[in-house]
């Protein structure tokens, strides 16, 4: 990298808006603390960099909001549970596949956002990304956003980081930790299929079905608790196999393979999770870059092998690719309290829990899914950064160790913690008492008027 610098002039930069509450990023983390704050009363701004409300769920095309749910699993409900009702009210989401939840259609989600939105009177910026913190002090004032109008700043008295990567505790200071690279999830590239033949398709699942047994392939062990090893799954594996084997597609692309998501009447395939790119660092443009070019060849690597080997697919074609590569594992906060591997695995219980999240696992090799009723609090303290005031964090970048994150970054858990920090913020900015000092049972109250399961 280059040492070269410029000097760039200090400026006046206008202020364009205030706001009681900003919460930063739009995806379930940060959608649900907007609402959550909202309808606890105080004024709320959501910003985006993007054109549209939902994260990862709109913006990468990330589908499988609850596909972890089975009879005995127990949730936080809330407004995690109100995105799936919103969209099955609004014709956004259908059955899912392997499980008793419903996968959200990530176009119509982008008009369930809306709406949730506007009725609970956020003040709605799109297009807007946030690229400096204002601080005074060890506090966070504001924010300075660049977009097509230049430089604008945006003062807030409480501001909620739900970037996904901690982008505003980093740059305002906190203590952060990154993933090292050759240790972060793969990245994907995320398509969605149009000209499937549905019935010959689920004729070819159901005569050769697929379980989560089948995602340890040779190139990946994946480690379950057993239980798993015999339940379905959308797995899709070999017809690269196949492809590979008959030169269809080069040898080195062996990490292809994954899950599909919703097959439609329509012919529509969608939230093909297939494409797996290690070594791509989610904070750094260039390897973005990179990647978002790799991934696309490799998806239509794929797409060559659908059409060769997959009843019902010999017609398929690109719909689309999702709007951005899909990050899964950036930078996170060092929390005032980071949870921990066993918090995870073992139904950890804490005094200032802010919601519950069943005992789910997906990431770093590891797949167990809350067949049992187990499940874990999660700790109030995990979205706290350390040497910043009025900054909480929501989201996948709370604290906590790698296998802690492979169950925090799931959507729904991040929808439960960002419901906690918006309501926490709401109480904050009503008693002008920062976020370090809160009074946890008052928040709690709170929280469980909004419907959330706590304990
Ligand atoms: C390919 C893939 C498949 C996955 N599959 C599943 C799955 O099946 N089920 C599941 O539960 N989870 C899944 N995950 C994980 C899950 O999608 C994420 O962990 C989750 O969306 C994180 O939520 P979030 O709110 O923290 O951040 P995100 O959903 O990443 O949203 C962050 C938002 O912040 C915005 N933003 C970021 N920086 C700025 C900035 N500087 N200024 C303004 N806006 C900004 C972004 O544009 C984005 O809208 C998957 C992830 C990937 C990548």
């Amino acid at each position: 990298m280059s040492t070269h610098t410029i000097h760039e002039p200090a400026r006046q930069t206008p202020v364009i808006h205030e706001t009681d509450v900003l919460v930063v990023g739009s995806g379930p983390g940060g959608l649900a603390a907007a609402l959550a704050a909202a309808r606890a009363g105080v004024e709320v701004t959501l910003l985006e960099r993007f054109g549209c409300f939902g994260g990862n769920i709109t913006v990468v095309g990330v589908e499988g909001f609850a596909w972890y749910r089975h009879d005995k699993t127990v949730e936080a409900g809330g407004i995690g549970w109100e995105f799936e009702e919103r969209a099955k009210a609004m014709g956004a989401a259908v059955p899912e596949s392997q499980s008793l939840s419903y996968e959200l259609d990530s176009e119509g989600f982008k008009l369930v956002a809306d709406a949730l939105v506007e009725e609970a009177g956020i003040h709605p910026m799109l297009h807007r990304q946030f690229v400096a913190p204002i601080v005074d002090g060890d506090m966070i004032t504001g924010v300075i956003v660049e977009s097509k109008s230049g430089r604008e700043a945006i003062l807030a008295k409480r501001v909620i980081d739900a970037t996904g990567d901690a982008d505003i505790a980093q740059r305002a200071g906190a203590a952060t930790v990154k993933t090292p690279v050759e240790d972060m999830q793969a990245a994907s590239v995320m398509f969605h299929l149009a000209g499937v033949n549905k019935a010959k398709f689920m004729e070819g699942v159901k005569a050769d079905p697929q379980t989560y047994r089948d995602w340890s392939t040779g190139e990946w062990e994946v480690e379950t608790d057993g239980k798993e090893d015999t339940m379905f799954s959308p797995f899709l594996g070999k017809p690269f196999e196949q492809a590979i084997r008959d030169g269809v597609i080069p040898a080195h692309l062996n990490t292809i393979g994954g899950t599909w998501g919703a097959v439609h009447d329509s012919g529509e395939m969608t939230y093909m999770n297939l494409i797996h790119l290690a070594g791509c660092d989610g904070t750094d443009p260039d390897s973005m870059t990179r990647f978002e070019i790799e991934g696309r060849k490799q998806a239509m690597h794929a797409i060559e092998s659908l059409r060769h080997y997959t009843p019902g697919c010999q017609d398929v074609r690109l719909r689309n690719f999702g709007m951005s590569i899909g990050i899964r594992d950036t930078r996170k906060i060092d929390a005032v309290y980071n949870m921990t591997e066993a918090d995870v695995r073992g139904e950890a219980r804490f005094d200032d829990s802010i919601g519950i999240y069943p005992e789910f696992i997906d990431g770093y090799g590891i797949l167990i899914l809350p067949t049992t009723g187990r499940y874990m609090h999660i700790p109030y303290r995990s979205m706290l950064p350390k040497g910043v005031q009025n900054l909480i964090v929501a989201g996948r970048a709370t604290g906590g160790d790698r296998v802690a994150h492979a169950a925090t970054r799931n959507m729904a858990c991040c929808a439960v913690a960002g419901q906690g920090a918006g309501v926490a913020a709401a109480w904050s900015v009503k008693t002008g008492v920062g976020f370090h000092d809160i009074d946890l049972p008052t928040v709690q109250k709170m929280i469980v008027a909004q419907g959330v399961r706590i304990h």
